[in-house]
């Protein structure tokens, strides 16, 4: 399987870069972001706990995340790969994914880490907010999503460099521009695996 994490900060274009790679490759997504949005939507248990959480910019529990994503996987299981979109977001959540891939014979094959510089996350979070309708996309919660992201998230580049599964890209340019790095990162590491 074609296992890829994209990772980068709120307003990095994890989603859009996210979309391009699952048709070029024929991946599966997951999204915890969008599977909480719709957890909420719904008016689940998990969806009222996770909204208290999300709209003041903070993480949701790792515990919760991880059962929910195991069951997200479950769904999954017969795809060529997966894309993990805001997930990991913590260590312990990136240990989990580990175990869980390991228990059903596979693994993360790449972490792409999308960089964009403060400002412009911030730019393209407020632009995103007059249309998308989402409780997190105002200045107050976008900094808060900032800052979580510097003190509980960033730390796992770590990680994935210690696993020898890390790339930076460079995620200011055109849609198009940054999708084709991507493309020869994700290519480079399949010829590895061949
Ligand atoms: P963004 O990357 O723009 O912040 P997401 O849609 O990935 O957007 O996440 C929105 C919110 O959902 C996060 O701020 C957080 O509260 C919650 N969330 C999403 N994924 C996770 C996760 N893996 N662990 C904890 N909380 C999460």
């Amino acid at each position: 399987m074609l296992n890829v994490v994209i990772f980068g900060a709120p307003g990095s274009g994890k989603g859009t870069q996210s979309d391009l790679i699952i048709k070029e490759f024929g991946l599966e997504h997951i999204s915890t972001g969008d599977v909480l949005r719709a957890e909420i939507k719904e008016g689940t248990e998990l969806g009222k706990i996770a909204n208290d959480y999300i709209s003041k910019g903070q993480l949701v529990p790792d515990e919760l995340i991880i059962d929910m994503l195991a069951n997200v996987l479950d769904s999954k299981e017969n795809s060529k790969g997966v894309i993990f979109d805001g997930f990991p977001r913590t260590i312990p959540q990136a240990e989990a994914l580990k175990k869980m891939l390991n228990e059903r014979g596979t693994d993360v094959t790449l972490m792409i880490n999308l960089h964009v510089e403060e400002g412009e996350l911030i730019n393209r979070l407020l632009e995103r907010g007059k249309s998308s309708g989402r409780s997190d996309d105002n200045i107050d919660t976008i900094k808060s999503r900032l800052e979580v992201y510097h003190s509980q998230t960033a730390p796992l580049a770590e990680y994935y460099i210690k696993e020898g599964k890390h790339h930076t890209i460079k995620g200011v340019g055109t849609i198009e521009e940054i999708f084709e790095r991507i493309k020869e990162r994700i290519k480079e590491r399949i010829n590895i695996h061949l």
